[in-house]
């Protein structure tokens, strides 16, 4: 304990504290004008080895000490309510970063710092109103779980969270590869905060609930693209779209919570392979989804039976039923709607929807097909934001997603199918397909988005053409490469019509169904009406 109180340099400058013994540590009570000691284990054994010199501050940074890198142990509900007393009502001075924050290393620790400031606000509301109605019943003692790594998150990227230009890669680095567990709490933090909403989120249940769906992705490592890293950088764009660009205006809290947790859970237990694919080799998703958006029912399938399964996990136990059946609903709902093969569809529909309904949805709230529609179309439109980032961002995703397809096109070789568009690292002209997919797919849904909020338009949209400009650049050199004579030859390998038919019966029907589209199409989306997942 004292080794870790030596780590803080500065001394937090607002707390007036006096130098008292143990005895009078103890002796300090409510009525006067410090801090009650709390009477716990940790902080007796904290003082035991402090011995008489002990001071509050060391109280409180021993607190934090156990709250900070200890998470395996409980910090009671007292301790927490100690060091709010300890900080006065003005939790944005810089007492409690002087404290959290300064390290032997100079790193700041604002991660631990705005868990923090969320968890002291939480207990000490809970505290003060314990008889209230409505409230809801709190343990007395919390088994603290730290988000992983914060600690080592930069301020620069706590505050850039709401932007459009968050970078999930960094976020993803800077907490050891759990950057999902963040962003969801990062875009959470409303639900975790105003206890005296309806819709009101336990923060363990929250916690324990992230940890799982985190743990259900697969990790950087073992799927390329569809990981943990794309379900945060989902969430947090659905968060700034909400918070930025002015979309939160058109929904109630309940539908924007079923829209960050839709955004965490949309691909949870992909495997980096397309629904084609999964019907193709008829397996086991496939059978059970009967070919039907057989990757999305799973994702939102695994989420609610995460749940049901585990207790400890079920963040929307301390919702209405009402609440719940509703949440339940239109997460299903947003989380379906991210499958590729209702892109055209949906499009077209919400178009509609503009013209008829006008371009202000705050006015369509009598219309729930349209609410419905609206809530579907931001999921899905975050689900395809890559190409409206900056470059350097949307080239990671890019390179991601290329080498993503092309495990797969080995893997259909490998078993003797069909090789998917897009899938063949022998054959495929990617700078081509992304100009497509820049221009046909992605530029229509954003300037749908724009009707509605001027700014899409101005960041989106302009981060889109410029990097589409960039892709067309690329196409050119693309073409001109094809078009020499060496890459003229024969692509080692076995060509496509070599290939043997699929193992299955649906393939033939996949293929027949990718092959109703446009032919400028098929050349940009490895099936885009059945197959391609984001
Ligand atoms: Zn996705």
């Amino acid at each position: 304990m004292r080794r870790a109180m030596q780590r803080f340099h500065t001394e937090p400058a607002p707390l007036k504290l006096r130098k008292p013994t143990l005895h009078s540590v103890r002796s300090m009570g409510a009525g006067q004008n410090a801090p009650t000691i709390p009477d716990t284990d940790g902080v007796n054994d904290m003082l035991q080895e402090a011995g008489q010199n002990a001071t509050l501050m060391d109280v409180a940074r021993g607190i934090l000490d156990r709250l900070v890198e200890r998470p395996e142990l409980e910090v009671q509900v007292e301790e927490i309510l100690f060091l709010k007393e300890c900080l006065g009502s003005n939790l944005e001075t810089l007492a409690m970063p002087c404290m959290l924050l300064q390290r032997d290393t100079g790193d700041v620790t604002p991660g631990g710092y705005d868990f923090l400031m969320t968890y002291t606000k939480q207990v000490n509301t809970s505290s003060s109103c314990p008889g209230t109605p409505g409230s809801r019943s709190r343990t007395p003692s919390v088994a603290f779980t730290r988000p992983p790594s914060w600690e080592s998150l930069k301020s620069s990227m706590l505050e850039d969270f709401d932007k459009w230009d968050f970078d999930s890669f960094e976020l993803a680095d800077a907490t050891k590869g759990n950057p999902l567990h963040f962003a969801g709490w990062k875009a959470l933090d409303a639900f975790l905060t105003d206890q005296t909403s309806d819709i009101f989120l336990e923060m363990e249940k929250t916690t324990r609930f992230l940890e799982a769906v985190e743990d259900m992705y697969a990790k950087q490592g073992s799927v390329l693209y569809h990981n943990n890293v794309h379900a945060a950088d989902v969430t947090q764009c659905v968060h700034a779209l909400l918070s930025q660009f002015g979309f939160a205006a058109y929904f109630d809290q309940l539908s924007i919570l079923a829209l960050i947790l839709g955004a965490a859970v949309h691909d949870m237990g992909h495997d980096g392979r397309t629904n084609s694919f999964h019907v193709n080799t008829c397996d086991e998703i496939a059978l059970t989804y009967n070919d039907i958006s057989v990757l999305e029912n799973m994702h939102i399938s695994k989420t609610f039976k995460l749940m049901h399964s585990d207790p400890s996990t079920n963040i929307l136990d301390g919702l209405k039923t009402d609440h719940r059946t509703r949440l339940r609903k239109e997460m299903v709902e947003v989380v379906l709607g991210t499958d590729m093969s209702s892109h055209f569809s949906s499009v077209a529909d919400f178009k509609t929807l503009i013209e008829k309904l006008g371009n202000d949805p705050r006015e369509w709230h009598c219309e729930a097909k349209a609410m419905s529609a609206l809530r579907v179309m931001v999921l899905h439109a975050m689900d395809i934001s890559n190409p409206a980032k900056v470059l350097h961002i949307s080239d990671k995703w890019s390179d991601l997603l290329r080498q993503e397809f092309f495990l797969q096109g080995d893997e259909e070789k490998r078993l003797g199918l069909p090789i998917s568009p897009l899938c063949d690292r022998e054959t495929v002209r990617f700078a081509s397909s992304q100009v497509g997919f820049f221009t046909i797919i992605v530029q229509p849904t954003f300037a749908l988005m724009a009707e509605l909020q001027h700014p899409v338009k101005d960041v989106l949209l302009a981060h889109l053409q410029s990097n589409t400009e960039t892709w067309e650049a690329r196409k050119r050199k693309e073409s001109a490469d094809h078009s020499s004579p060496q890459a003229s030859a024969q692509p080692a390998g076995v060509s496509r019509s070599d290939r043997s038919g699929s193992v299955c019966r649906t393939a033939s029907r996949q293929e027949g169904s990718n092959n109703s589209l446009p032919s400028e199409l098929r050349t940009v989306l490895p099936g885009v009406s059945s197959s391609r997942r984001w």
